[in-house]
């Protein structure tokens, strides 16, 4: 599983050289045309970090010592929903940018 991911990483890393979006390019809030935006429910959440290694912006972080372990910075989140796909667990949703969690 390990080596998996490192080699997903690296084709990321790849990826993000040429994606026109992948990277925090700017110093400008690049989410805030956002429309929907992923909360993550804790409780079901395994910590196992494929959300951070699949978004496309990099913009999520895990911290394993924390309850609410990922992190993920709505400055530049852009909605896409990868992240929630991608979760194992299904414990990411996505919500109308607007609404209550
Ligand atoms: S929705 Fe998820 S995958 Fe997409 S940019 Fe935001 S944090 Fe990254
Ligand atoms: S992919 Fe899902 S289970 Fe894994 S760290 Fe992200 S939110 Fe948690």
């Amino acid at each position: 599983m390990q080596k998996q991911q490192e080699k997903h990483t690296k084709q990321l890393k790849k990826c993000r050289v040429l994606g026109p979006v992948a990277t925090k390019f700017t110093g400008g809030n690049t989410g805030s045309w956002r429309l929907e935006r992923p909360v993550v429910n804790f409780d079901a959440c395994i910590k196992c970090g494929t959300c951070a290694m699949y978004c496309p912006t990099d913009v999520i972080e895990i911290d394993k010592n924390a309850k609410e372990c990922v992190k993920i910075d709505y400055y530049y989140c852009k909605g896409c929903g990868i992240c929630a796909k991608e979760c194992p667990k299904k414990c990411i949703s996505i919500v109308p940018e607007r609404s209550e969690e």
